[in-house]
């Protein structure tokens, strides 16, 4: 009898926690459901319109919020958006051989042979390939801190529409994208404008025997590169070697990461040598 009682007991008391569980979760997948439909209409009215080859990259983009922080960036380059475009696979694979490929080629090897001299021992590696938008996708799609201000941007997009009837046109919604400031900068710049994309940046890792001594990390930064010195030596390095890399990048601090231009601006050897636009500065963010 007091078996029974307690069997009773216990089974009612799981029925009692199903229900509390379903009552906590279900209307949260619902928001969050919601939410992820409206974000999703938020990028579709934003983004009409914009240059094609970035609507693609869009397509290729896994989640509403990550889409979202695209067509921000997407926004704030504007017109420029063409000629700030990846490369496409062609002129990518060509890159070796042309002039521009060419001197790239030749002044990393200019900071790598001064590196090396001045740091018996330790080498720099160099990917001299440019980054394929494929590759920028990937890493978009995967990347940490671009999940963390991608929902930082949808939070505060539901707090500046939460009071209006309606959707939100697409001026409104334009307006409100590109004048949003991210709380911390994302590590990488959107699918199709890294300046990696265009030869128009290099990253630099320090080797010692085939082993990594200072990579590409953004959370050992501070330890691995500055306090260990490898900032200010591959600064030097590239002072030695001449004038055709700037950096590294601030923000997000990334000590390995130098811009490159080709050739002096406003230089003949500029137009005639190389195809396509300047760079933009580095003040914006091209990781
Ligand atoms: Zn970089």
């Amino acid at each position: 009898m007091a078996t029974a009682m307690i069997r009773r007991a216990a089974r009612d008391l799981v029925r009692a926690a199903v229900c509390l569980l379903a009552a906590m979760f279900v209307p949260a997948m619902a928001a969050a459901h919601t939410d992820s439909g409206r974000t999703e209409a938020w990028v579709r009215e934003a983004s009409t319109g914009l240059y094609p080859r970035a609507i693609d990259a869009l397509s290729r983009i896994v989640d509403p919020e990550r889409r979202l922080l695209a067509v921000r960036a997407y926004l704030r380059v504007g017109d420029a958006l063409p000629e700030r475009w990846t490369w496409p696979q062609e002129r990518l694979a060509s890159y070796d051989s042309t002039p521009e490929g060419k001197m790239a080629d030749a002044d990393i090897d200019a900071v790598c042979t001064a590196f090396a001299a001045a740091n018996p021992g330790f080498t720099l590696e160099v990917n001299r390939q440019p980054r394929s938008l494929e590759s920028q996708l990937a890493h978009w799609n995967e990347n940490a801190s671009v999940r963390a201000v991608a929902a930082s941007l949808t939070a505060q997009l539901e707090l500046r529409f939460a009071g209006i009837t309606g959707a939100p046109s697409q001026e409104e919604l334009r307006a409100a994208l590109v004048e949003w400031k991210p709380p911390v900068a994302a590590t990488l710049a959107a699918p199709g404008l890294s300046a990696h994309g265009q030869g128009r940046a290099f990253d630099f890792q320090v080797m010692r025997n085939g082993r990594i001594v200072a990579g590409l990390d953004a959370a050992s930064a501070r330890a691995r590169w500055d306090a260990a010195g490898w900032t200010r030596r591959l600064e030097s390095a590239m002072r030695v070697a001449g004038g055709r890399f700037s950096g590294p990048l601030s923000s997000p601090y990334e000590p390995w990461h130098y811009a490159y231009t080709p050739a002096p601006h406003g230089s003949p050897a500029l137009t005639a040598r190389v195809q396509g636009p300047a760079p933009a500065t580095l003040a914006s963010p091209q990781r």
